[in-house]
């Protein structure tokens, strides 16, 4: 039988706690929630790995450090009563219920709020409620909140989440289109004051709702894999595709420092082998080791040519 207590330990380890998490209670909430357990069947083995997974409906549940990265931000004390839009999987919500008082997670999808509602009570998390709806509205009836993580990303801040911050309280939220994203950091002064910093780039599904993305934008701002949206899969990479600049332009490295704060880049794709490809990932790897402070370059490369920088 597999054991998860130890892929969920080097999770916490490897990919939490050595980049930087260092709240011990956001460490041993994420040593406690089975994560295995909120991924869809068959994909288990793959719930400690450093990477979001499809959960259906074209959705995904986060990565295991944006999801540590986000609830750090949020301070959460045991008394806090916690707000999540975009309930997903209900993981987060889950690692949340370990922290907090009381969660409210909201999810659009009816199929994914039913089946995150089932593991939560499969596994006795009975502070955490899950409710079908837009959660771009908040949840005026249960606020204020001393946080909100919003889970997928907005357009802008949306005030109404803003609103529904209790004095002190903290609004997580990813900001931007898919592929241009900041994690925002929004804490509540007074009535009307509002400070707000960055916490970096990161890569959301988009919010949908009255104070999000239409749903029409979906196609345009969702890369989820595995999506048709009746297209075919030429139209779909031509969609999810990016004009680059010239390798000589500076604007063309710049496209890359989205991925500034990743341990891993993988260069690749299916032009592979073509002159524009070699220049392209030279010109990246140049810009992401100068820049960005890359240390190690692994290549999958022709045997000879490989050999002899070996030697
Ligand atoms: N936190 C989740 C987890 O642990 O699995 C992952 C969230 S997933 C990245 C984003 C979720 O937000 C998706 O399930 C999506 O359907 C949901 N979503 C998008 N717009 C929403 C909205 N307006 N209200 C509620 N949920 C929304």
């Amino acid at each position: 039988m597999t054991d998860y207590n130890k892929f969920r330990e080097r999770m916490v380890n490897v990919h939490i706690a050595a980049r930087g998490i260092r709240d011990e209670r956001v460490l041993s909430a994420m040593r406690r929630v089975p994560r295995e357990r909120f991924v869809d069947d068959g994909l288990e083995e793959f719930a400690y790995d450093d990477a979001p997974l499809p959960i259906g409906e074209g959705q995904t549940i986060s990565q295991p450090y944006v999801v540590a990265l986000m609830i750090e931000a949020a301070e959460i004390e045991p008394g806090d009563r916690v707000l999540e839009v975009g309930a997903g999987s209900g993981y987060a919500a889950a690692v949340l219920g370990q922290l907090a008082a009381t969660v409210y997670a909201i999810e659009r999808h009816a199929t994914l709020a039913k089946l995150a509602l089932e593991r939560l009570s499969a596994l006795g998390y009975d502070n955490v409620h899950i409710l079908i709806g837009d959660g771009t509205h908040g949840l005026e009836a249960e606020a204020p909140f001393e946080a909100i993580l919003g889970s997928a990303g907005a357009r802008s801040v949306p005030d109404t989440l803003k609103r529904q911050l209790a004095i002190g309280g903290r609004l997580i939220i990813p900001i931007g289109e898919q592929g241009n994203q900041k994690l925002f950091k929004i804490t509540r002064l007074s009535q009307d004051r509002f400070e707000e910093h960055s916490l970096g780039a990161v890569s959301f599904v988009p919010l949908i709702g009255t104070h999000g993305w239409p749903e029409e934008d979906r196609a345009a701002t969702t890369h989820v894999p595995g999506k048709a949206h009746g297209q075919t899969l030429a139209q779909m990479i031509g969609a999810a595709g990016e004009d680059l600049p010239a390798f000589d332009n500076p604007a063309f490295g710049a496209m890359f420092d989205r991925f500034a704060d990743r341990r891993v880049v993988l260069l690749g794709e299916a032009s592979h082998g073509t002159s524009e490809f070699y220049q392209a990932r030279a010109a990246i790897t140049r810009h992401l080791i100068e820049h960005h402070g890359f240390k190690i370059v692994a290549v999958e490369a022709d045997w000879p040519d490989a050999a002899r920088i070996d030697r």
